[in-house]
């Protein structure tokens, strides 16, 4: 079968490397000149790393990543929560801190030992479907036909558009903003920490390396906004960012399947934009190696809405200044502060989501 991957992101490079552990080679192309050195999405969740296992990269991303073992929520400089982070269910314990460019090596690295390179400088520009194929046509002006085309190309999918697959959904209108920073002496190494800093702003450190961490904030000054000292020894990189919510309407149309950002994209809140892209990789491919293609849009669409509306309630009760929000956080802090087994729930919840 040929097939050809659009994307050298963590979602084409997961189905390339699960393709070739089933002997299945397909063309992985991307636009960019090489890998990418951005460190965007930094956590990894367990279920990601178990669908990982099978190939032998979560091995090597456990021995790089950073275990997070707690979960620190504060309200301005006031510590309300204090949480382990454990589920002794779930393939791994916790969630692993590791930059996405780290991640996209590693893939590319598994998926090199399998004998499949990433071609870079490589657009696709249009395809077009013809009774037994797909043909592609590329940047070089070539062209090549396909059993089958998968849009991992993110949010602003060529192949999406070219499918005419519908992406509705809605924009955020504020601005975000991050920062990749190393500090030092960070009296919490391996901790996940939420501040709301007043209502509608909230800011999250994310441990990503040895003195290393990620600052996300629903605001446009990220390290201004945290409200913990922090000694910062160097700043590797600050922006700011929009954010979309959105999910195509179909995730295949014919011999056109899309997978990650191209099908689907919400808020950072519950760092999950890169585990589905991964997750819907997986599963692409086994549809692909089983015969099981028709199933696959369903199924996944199914499972990324679910994600997508949980991460949008909690973005809504973190950011939001409505009464109802407000009154939601504060219970759920109370509730998780005075029992313990809300406690444990929602530290299971959090690995395991
Ligand atoms: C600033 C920022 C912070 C983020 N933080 C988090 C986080 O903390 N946690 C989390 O889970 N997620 C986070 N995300 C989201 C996460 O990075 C994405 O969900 C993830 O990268 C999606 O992977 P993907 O492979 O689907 O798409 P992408 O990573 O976007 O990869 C798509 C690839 O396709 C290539 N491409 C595009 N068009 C073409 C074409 N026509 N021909 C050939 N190649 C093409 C692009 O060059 C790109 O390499 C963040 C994103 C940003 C921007």
């Amino acid at each position: 079968m040929k097939v050809l991957i659009v994307g050298a992101g963590p979602t084409g490079l997961t189905l390339a490397v699960e393709l070739a552990r089933r002997k299945i080679f397909a063309k992985i192309i991307d636009k960019r000149d090489s890998a990418s050195t951005l460190s965007r999405a930094v956590g990894i969740t367990s279920k990601s790393l178990e669908l990982l296992s099978h190939s032998g990269v979560s091995k090597k991303l456990i021995e790089e990543g950073v275990p997070i073992q707690t979960a620190c929520i504060y309200r301005g400089s006031h510590l309300a929560l204090t949480m382990p982070l454990h589920s002794s269910s779930s393939y791994f314990p916790t969630i692993l801190g590791l930059p996405q460019d780290r991640t996209e090596t590693i893939l590319a690295e598994s998926l090199a030992s399998k004998g499949v390179q990433v071609e870079y400088k490589l657009a696709l520009n249009t395809f077009r479907e013809e009774a037994q194929y797909v043909v592609a046509q590329f940047s070089n002006n070539e062209e090549e036909n396909f059993d089958l085309i998968i849009g991992a190309d993110g949010v602003h999918s060529v192949v999406r558009q070219n499918a005419n697959i519908p992406y509705p959904g809605f924009d955020l209108k504020e601005l975000w903003s991050i920062a990749d920073v190393e500090v030092d002496d960070w009296p919490h190494p391996q901790t996940f920490t939420l501040a709301q800093i007043k209502s509608g702003v909230v800011v999250v450190s994310v441990p990503i390396g040895k003195n290393r961490y990620r600052f996300v904030a629903s605001c446009e000054k990220a390290l201004e906004a945290f409200p913990l000292p922090l000694r910062i020894h160097k700043v590797r990189r600050e922006g700011i960012f929009k954010i979309s919510i959105r999910q195509a309407r179909s995730y295949s149309k014919g011999r056109v399947h899309l997978a990650g950002d191209a099908a689907h994209c919400h808020s950072p809140v519950g760092g999950r934009g890169m585990n589905l892209g991964i997750a819907d990789a997986a599963e692409l491919a086994r549809c692909i190696a089983e015969g099981q293609l028709d199933r696959y849009s369903a199924l996944r669409h199914r499972e990324d809405r679910k994600v997508i509306d949980i991460t949008e309630h909690g973005r809504k009760i973190v950011t939001e200044q409505s009464f109802l929000s407000k009154i939601e956080f504060s219970a759920l802090l109370a509730a998780a502060n005075h029992l313990p087994f809300i406690k444990r729930r929602l530290s299971r919840f959090v690995v395991e989501f």
